[in-house]
């Protein structure tokens, strides 16, 4: 495993994470001449409906001259992904059926979901949500959505998930968390984000205090793959969250050529302990179109299982899960005995 960003790899200077955003990476070419790979020595795709997107200081991570790089794999599109596979679909967690006015997810009795914005720093290829309509939620519209959770007294907390929450301005953060604040029932608000380990640079002191400054108990769930997507930034994020009374917990993809070997789980739910993020799910594949050179056997995912839970303290062992659509939760997969 190397956590050393290639020294010829210089990362340009943003002097802001929305900057950082709009230099993002869009383009193949780009992309593999940062990393000196030859386009030919790849699969990949220059034009997908999904496009290329990855910010420099998540390139800045991956390994030069590295094909297999496992940060590389996760946003490189590939021809692979145009193959159609059985039982892989649009929608494969049922998110249409349970949505209850635009843009928000009611699946489970106590907690919602609300597609926030449908934008992300970086396009993740296994995405399930890589084929939302996002165009047709409504995003911004808070009105219907908080009357929704104001009619639903069962609903004690709501998660702002996306696309990237923590892409929302800090001004559109704080008008969630007013509205939300001012519903009795709600105690608790989640944010579902990659954004402390791909642009860290998001997090900063004015966001810090809108996310201190509320009477709802914050939890941020971050979305980290890999022991290799760590490094100074992230955890001097990290710490910032920590010190803001945050939770911190993190959902991981078992994902083929990113993170299915033994070492690389190992080292991911090591290097979350470190920085005081709870592992929380572990989850299989949702078997979305054009991701299916990702997938994981059930059978090998439980061989996996079972050597994290040898060689890890119990608290830093995450939960296998599997979402069924219309399963009333994430079903946990358990070794047979
Ligand atoms: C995953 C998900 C949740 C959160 O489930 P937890 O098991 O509490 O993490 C809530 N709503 C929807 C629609 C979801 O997909
Ligand atoms: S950050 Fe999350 S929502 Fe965005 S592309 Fe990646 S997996 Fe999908």
């Amino acid at each position: 495993m190397s956590a050393t960003p290639s020294p010829s790899i210089a990362v340009p200077h943003f002097s802001s994470w929305q900057q950082a955003l709009r230099e993002a990476v869009r383009s193949l070419d780009e992309l593999l001449h940062w990393l000196q790979l030859d386009p030919h020595s790849l699969t990949a795709l220059s034009h997908t409906p999904f496009p290329l997107r990855v910010p420099h200081s998540y390139v800045a991570r991956m390994q030069v001259g590295h094909p297999d790089d496992p940060l590389l794999r996760q946003i490189l599109p590939l021809r692979a992904e145009q193959q159609g596979a059985i039982g892989f679909i649009a929608d494969p967690v049922g998110d249409q059926q349970a949505q209850k006015t635009p843009g928000l997810l009611h699946k489970y009795p106590n907690r919602v979901l609300i597609v926030a914005t449908g934008s992300c720093a970086l396009h993740c290829r296994y995405c399930f949500r890589r084929h939302y309509p996002y165009a047709n939620t409504q995003a911004q519209d808070y009105t219907d959505k908080l009357a929704y959770i104001q009619a639903h007294p069962k609903i004690t907390e709501v998660i702002l998930s996306g696309g990237d929450p923590l892409l929302l301005s800090d001004e559109r953060l704080q008008i969630w968390l007013r509205g939300l604040s001012t519903i009795p029932h709600v105690h608790t608000l989640r944010l579902h984000t990659r954004l402390p380990i791909v642009l860290p640079q998001r997090i900063t002191p004015e966001l810090l205090s809108i996310l201190s400054d509320t009477r709802l108990s914050v939890v941020m769930v971050l979305h980290a793959n890999h022991a290799q997507e760590f490094n100074v930034e992230v955890s001097e994020a990290l710490k910032a969250l920590r010190k803001a009374d945050i939770l911190l917990l993190n959902q991981s993809v078992l994902l083929r050529g990113v993170n299915h070997r033994p070492d690389d789980l190992l080292h991911l739910h090591k290097i979350l302990g470190e920085h005081r993020v709870m592992p929380y799910y572990l989850h299989l594949l949702d078997k979305v179109a054009g991701a299916a050179h990702f997938e994981v056997s059930e059978a090998e995912a439980l061989s996996l299982m079972h050597q994290l839970r040898t060689q890890l303290p119990g608290y830093l062992v995450p939960q296998l899960v599997r979402e069924i659509a219309g399963h009333p939760y994430k079903q946990p997969v358990f070794e047979k005995t």
